[in-house]
């Protein structure tokens, strides 16, 4: 069975490690969002990307809930000392992939290759394919005024309230090699527990993207990001409630209008009444561990065999 994840960071790389563990890596290609992408120092930062890659290889720091584990901070603390801006946080281990990833975009690769020979070195079998090789990037539309996504996220806590989000550069941004043959060869699509506006939102703003998946002839199913109407981590939550008007599995489904079968959710948000024939998977979605990841993946899996 070939299944295509969309996925943001953090979220969707717990996810994947579920799906991981439970599917052949051969048969997983992840489509990943690239609008947070970043130039820190001159380095090309894809912090979804690398989320994904260093939850996969193992390398994640769990507790901090970004970057790698074993993490020291001396270039960054350097960079400051020499009056190089040091707002995002970049730590030792994280910059050798940075300048790996820089020196093959300086030499002409495009990200997706990149990010391929990335993935290769750390000894992944999955396909990590970011949405666009085309630069897209989210800004946020705040009572404060209008943010690149970083400056609001990182820089500013994701304090302001969003009124509303922009991708900017999707309009005319191409699906990145290897992205809609991934979907058309699939079984199964998975949108993954993710930001819906900032980690889902850029990646289905790609039109080819958004039209294979209304064109989908297999089952596509979303996994909410929410338990009990709260975000696990991150602003989604409060996004969802002033944007969409509230933060049930309805407003959830809403963000997906016409791309979904099925939405996965919590037992605390259960029951829901979903429109247009989605159906409500329930279930226990907080990947807590191993066994809640693996869980979580075959009840998606589960839920596709009844929608094939
Ligand atoms: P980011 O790009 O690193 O911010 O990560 P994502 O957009 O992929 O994921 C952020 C979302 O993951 C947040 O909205 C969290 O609520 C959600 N999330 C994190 N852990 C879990 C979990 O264990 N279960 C569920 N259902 N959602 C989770
Ligand atoms: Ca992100």
């Amino acid at each position: 069975m070939n299944v295509t994840v969309l996925s943001g960071g953090v979220g969707g790389a717990r996810f994947l490690r579920g799906l991981l563990a439970v599917v052949d890596a051969d048969n997983v290609a992840i489509v990943g969002n690239v609008a947070d992408d970043i130039e820190v120092l001159g380095l090309h930062v894809s912090p979804d990307l690398d989320s994904i890659l260093y939850a996969l290889a193992g390398l994640a720091d769990e507790e901090r809930g970004w970057g790698r584990a074993d993490e020291t901070w001396n270039a960054l603390a350097s960079a400051a000392a020499f009056g190089g801006e040091s707002w995002f946080r970049l730590g030792d281990r994280d910059i050798g992939l940075h300048l790996v990833r820089a020196q093959a975009l300086r030499e002409g690769a495009t990200l997706s290759e990149a990010t391929a020979r990335l993935v290769r070195a750390a000894g992944l079998g999955c396909r990590l394919l970011p949405a666009s090789d085309d630069p897209i990037r989210t800004f946020v539309e705040t009572p404060a005024g209008t943010f690149p996504f970083q400056t609001w996220f990182v820089a500013r806590g994701h304090r302001d309230e969003v009124d509303a989000v922009h991708y900017a550069g999707a309009p005319e941004a191409r699906a990145a090699r290897g992205v809609l043959a991934a979907l058309d060869e699939s079984d199964l699509v998975v949108i993954a527990p993710s930001n819906p506006y900032v980690s889902i939102g850029p990646i289905l703003a790609v039109d080819e993207i958004r039209l294979a998946l209304e064109q989908r002839r297999v089952p596509c199913i979303a996994v909410s990001p929410l338990v009990g109407g709260r975000a696990v981590k991150g602003p989604a939550d409060r996004m969802l409630a002033r944007l969409a008007g509230g933060t049930t599995p309805a407003h959830v489904a809403s963000c997906y209008r016409g791309l979904i079968d099925a939405l996965v959710i919590d037992e605390a948000d259960a029951p829901a009444e979903l429109q247009g024939g989605v159906r409500a998977v329930v279930t226990r979605t907080l990947m807590r561990d191993e066994h809640a990841r693996r869980r979580l993946a075959h009840v998606v899996l589960d839920a596709a065999g009844t929608h094939a």
